[in-house]
């Protein structure tokens, strides 16, 4: 067995069902229409097991959880505040004084 995490790249590339294998143009297993045993065994499994054994399944995309987008934002108010503290350790020492009220007033 040479293959598996490449036929596996293969296999969410390009097959439509019912072709022949895209790599050597054998027969190609539907293995779509009967229950399977393993949920990580191929969709589809080239006839040519001596020579080939391609592998392929089915690309699923993942459906977007809400959560992606509160993630999404909440990295770019993590990113906004990160620009303002850069941007007040660059210049501006008054701003920090003024970030810092506990230390002005011990003074
Ligand atoms: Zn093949």
């Amino acid at each position: 067995m040479k293959v598996s995490t490449s036929n596996k790249e293969m296999g969410l590339i390009d097959y439509t069902p019912g072709q022949d294998c895209p790599s050597c143009g054998q027969m190609v297993w539907d293995n779509t229409k009967k229950p399977k045993i393993n949920p990580n065994s191929p969709d589809f499994k080239c006839s040519n097991k001596a020579e080939c054994g391609l592998a392929m399944w089915i690309f699923k995309p993942k459906p977007q959880a809400k959560n992606d987008i509160s993630t999404t934002i909440g990295l770019d108010m993590i990113l906004q505040e990160l620009r303002e503290i850069k941007g007040i350790l660059r210049g501006n020492p008054q701003v920090i004084h003024r970030l810092s009220p506990a230390q002005t007033r011990t003074e």
